[in-house]
């Protein structure tokens, strides 16, 4: 099978913070397939570390209230072609970022306050059919 997986549950330290989300777990239970990383973040050219993001009002802005929309959406885009590319079997991502979130994400006031909804890529990867699940519910 292949699987193609949010770059920060593998362990990339791509993570707003520059650390990971290094999941044991999920590493295991696809440990004889093949795993495609990708950080849409990373692919729409936001530097690591960098000031941490929600989706407000429709739109990505960052905790200093500059959009980064633009960023996030090219991202997914190019997050979208290596799917389209490589057609993976099953796409896991990571729970609640703006980005990969499948189920929840934090509902653009800094507060901690979640809201159920997609991330951008996640959201334009479900679109184009395919299948993504979030990292909680592997
Ligand atoms: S954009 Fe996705 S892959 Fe990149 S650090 Fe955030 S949750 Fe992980």
């Amino acid at each position: 099978m292949k699987v193609m997986m949010s770059a920060c549950l593998a362990g990339e330290n791509c993570k707003y913070s520059g650390g990971n989300n290094l999941n044991e777990r999920i590493l295991r239970r696809f440990s004889e397939d093949e795993i495609i990383c990708v950080c849409p973040e990373v692919l729409g050219g936001l530097p690591t570390p960098r000031v941490p993001s929600e989706i407000r009002d429709g739109k990505v802005v960052n905790r200093e209230g500059k959009s980064v929309d633009r960023e996030f959406r090219l991202g997914a885009q190019k997050v979208l072609e290596i799917a389209q590319r490589e057609q993976p079997d099953l796409i896991v991502l990571m729970s609640r970022s703006p980005s990969c979130g499948v189920k929840e994400r934090y509902d653009g006031t800094f507060t901690g306050k979640r809201v159920p909804g997609m991330g951008v890529t996640s959201q334009l990867l479900s679109e184009h059919g395919f299948r993504v699940v979030d990292a909680e519910d592997v």
